[in-house]
């Protein structure tokens, strides 16, 4: 039989899949995949279940319910002083997966270059490249993963047609400083190239640090395809409704493509997201306060094992440098190795690179925070336990 598709043929299943399988098999505490353990605020989920009964169950507008629309349009004033047309600016989409692969097919032609900074998320790359597109990659490096000046503007020539920008950032929780987004931005401008802004972390940020998009920057406003994310902004994974921020023209090609991978989203969830959108400013800062403190406790209890935390400004996540633990695996192995041995499950950060840019650094763990206090307290105290025995063991053994 003639060989199917090469590149899907190329790409193994998602680590997230790989990691939590490994986690059920063993009865780990699950910190690997982001998600939460507990679901998002009642109203919205009554406003779903309510919406699913009210006779509006048939194909939505391709562009997403109207109230939607609107509740994007006044989030992205509301927050971040954009003036945005819900009739035109505005695409909801399955998740911001299905958004990410929207703007990236509304932008580019096969031989377009398009700037990606590495570490990276899972799905940019295999999309990228099954567009025919040629990825550039930009790498950032642990434990400060400040942004290459020099490296990003190599990066950028003639044939650039986007940048992909996640901020805040997965897997290193980074918030892009205002001066790095204004470097950014100039390379956009000088280059005359778009962004497809990846933001499902807009309103999980920490320590004062706060989301400012790419698009508010002067000159970029027509530029940007922005992306938000129902499940991460309301703790609901599993709905899968994103939306798309984008000048009129862009926009209409995002649709386009949006109507070719879908075509439209559940009518009654996009409806409770509208009704989550509309939330007021406590609930936003709640959620974020909430997710501060889970980090700052999990990253106690991690250091207090001895691991190297590193800093963590927004998103679910929080990585560790774990070669104080004197374990001498990689960090698939250490993944790997804590999840059959200590029952606790995290990612190895090296599944966020590509081979082409060379060994990636093979000694961090991400593990996610957004678990109840004392599912984060019961990992800490496995992995203790597991970690002390471990050198006990060493300790007798050499002594
Ligand atoms: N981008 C990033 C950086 C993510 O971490 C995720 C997480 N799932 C997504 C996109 C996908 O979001 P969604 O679940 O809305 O498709
Ligand atoms: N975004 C989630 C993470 O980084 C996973 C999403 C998925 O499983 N596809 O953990």
């Amino acid at each position: 039989m003639k060989p199917a598709n090469e590149l899907l043929s190329g790409i193994g299943t998602t680590i997230f899949t790989v990691m939590s399988a490994l986690a059920t098999q063993h009865g780990a505490i699950n910190l690997g995949q982001g998600f939460p353990d507990s679901d998002g605020p009642l109203d919205v989920l009554a406003a779903a279940a309510a919406a699913l009964t009210d006779g509006r169950n048939q194909y939505p507008p391709l562009t997403g319910v109207t109230e939607l629309r609107q509740a994007v349009a006044a989030a992205n004033a509301r927050f971040y002083g954009l003036d945005v047309d819900p009739a035109t600016e505005v695409v909801v989409t399955s998740g911001a997966t299905e958004a990410i692969t929207a703007s990236l097919m509304a932008l580019l032609n096969p031989g377009d270059e398009v700037v990606l900074i590495e570490p990276l998320y899972d799905t940019y790359l295999p999309i990228v490249r099954m567009l025919g597109a040629v990825p550039r990659l930009v790498r950032l490096e642990p434990p400060k993963w400040d942004l290459p000046r020099t490296e990003l503007a190599a990066a950028f020539g003639p044939k650039t047609k986007a940048i992909l920008l996640n901020t805040p950032m997965n897997p290193t929780s980074k918030v892009f400083t205002n001066a790095e987004l204004a470097f950014i931005a100039d390379l956009l401008v000088k280059h005359d190239a778009y962004a497809v802004c990846d933001e499902v972390y807009e309103h999980l940020t920490y320590d004062g640090w706060r989301h400012v998009p790419l698009m508010t920057l002067p000159g970029l406003r027509d530029r940007c395809l922005r992306i938000g994310s129902a499940g991460k902004t309301f703790s609901l994974t599993g709905w899968k409704v994103g939306y798309i921020t984008a000048p009129a023209p862009l926009a209409l090609l995002a649709a386009r493509a949006h109507q070719n991978l879908t075509f439209t989203t559940p009518p009654n969830l996009q409806r409770a997201v509208a009704v989550g959108l509309a939330k007021d400013d406590a609930y936003f800062q709640g959620l974020a306060s909430a997710l501060e403190a889970k980090r700052d406790r999990l990253s106690a209890g991690l250091a207090g094992l001895g691991m190297t935390v590193l800093p963590s400004q927004g998103s679910y996540f929080v990585s560790v440098d774990y070669s104080p633990l004197g374990f001498a695996g990689d960090d698939v192995a250490f993944c790997r190795h804590i999840t059959e041995q200590a029952r606790v499950t995290a990612i190895p950060l090296t599944a966020f690179y590509d081979a082409s840019g060379g060994p990636a650094p093979s000694h961090y763990a991400r593990f996610a925070f957004c678990k109840a206090d004392a599912i984060l307290d019961e990992a800490v105290a496995r992995l203790r336990q597991h970690f002390t025995a471990r050198s006990a063991a060493r300790l007798t053994a050499t002594g």
